[in-house]
């Protein structure tokens, strides 16, 4: 049955596929019952468990998927999840990118995901871009064929795939090559860090998907809420551009954890 519900109500959806890239990162497909744009994430949950914010990292042919890569309790029991397995599903929550002129994407490990969405968004709109994509071996680089489709450059710690090194410099060579207006990036915030300083240097825009401890998705548990400025990044982010960053005071620093106290 296909109910429209608001976005913060939970649909209780069985997953239709599950795609294995390896034992440890999977990719799971439910009926497409919602509408998300390239960036928004949703709150997954396991009954009996627990909820957690996953990216959208794709929307077509009527369903959509998210990918998890098991790093503790949660993502680990997902990992063993089967099709036909009812999750809970809220979402989608958040702003996503707000694609514009000559775009560079940018994302690192876990932070290509999303990404996908958006390529595949780029590519449907026409849109001028090109990307950049790094990880530590070619085993990391989910999707590496779909994203080789579009003339993706790759990059690895151990030059398994691509050129040997970090996405960094991958993506400074690229901005050199061609005029670039906005960076779009995803993956380990100090490689957001240098990705800022990069657009920094060039005055282009950027547009970078942020992490913060999540546990309402929708702005009123203040889990995610930024110290000063009080930007929720479940509900204003996660992707924030360069004005909104300079609002993130620990933008690259210690944030909070599950308890809301600052990492050291
Ligand atoms: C907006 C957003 C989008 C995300 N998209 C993806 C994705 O597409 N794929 C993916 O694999 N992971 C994604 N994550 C991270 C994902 O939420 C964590 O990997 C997951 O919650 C880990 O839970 P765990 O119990 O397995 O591990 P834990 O051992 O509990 O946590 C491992 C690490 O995951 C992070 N984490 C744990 N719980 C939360 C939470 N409630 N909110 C935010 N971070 C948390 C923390 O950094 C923690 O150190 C996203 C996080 C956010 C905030």
């Amino acid at each position: 049955m296909n109910l429209v519900l608001p976005s913060h109500a939970m649909r209780t959806l069985p997953i239709q596929q599950v795609a294995t890239h390896s034992a440890e990162l999977k990719s799971f497909l439910f009926e497409q019952t919602f509408e998300a744009e390239p960036g928004q994430f949703v709150m997954l949950w396991i009954p009996g468990l627990d909820e957690k914010p996953f990216s959208v990292s794709d929307v077509r042919d009527g369903r959509i998927e998210i990918t998890a890569k098991a790093v503790g309790p949660f993502s680990r029991a997902l990992m063993e999840c089967r099709p036909g397995e009812r999750l809970g599903v809220r979402g989608p929550f958040g702003r996503g990118f707000r694609p514009r002129g000559r775009g560079l994407v940018v994302g690192g490990g876990m932070g290509i995901a999303p990404l996908r969405y958006l390529v595949h968004r780029l590519e449907r709109d026409r849109a001028s871009f090109r990307v950049a994509l790094g990880a530590h071996t070619a085993p990391e680089l989910m999707y590496a064929v779909d994203f080789a489709r579009v003339g993706a450059h790759f990059a690895t710690d151990d030059g398994s795939v691509g050129e040997k090194g970090v996405v960094l410099n991958l993506a400074e060579r690229l901005c050199a090559d061609q005029p670039v207006d906005v960076i779009y990036g995803c993956g380990p915030e100090p490689m957001l860090v240098a990705l800022q300083q990069l657009a920094d240097r060039l005055r282009i825009d950027c547009q970078l998907s942020l992490e913060r401890y999540m546990k309402c998705g929708i702005g009123v548990c203040g889990s995610c809420c930024v110290d000063g400025s009080g930007i929720c990044i479940c509900r204003e982010g996660p992707v924030l551009d360069k004005a909104e960053l300079d609002r993130v005071p620990d933008f690259g620093r210690p944030h909070r954890d599950a308890t809301g106290q600052r990492r050291s």
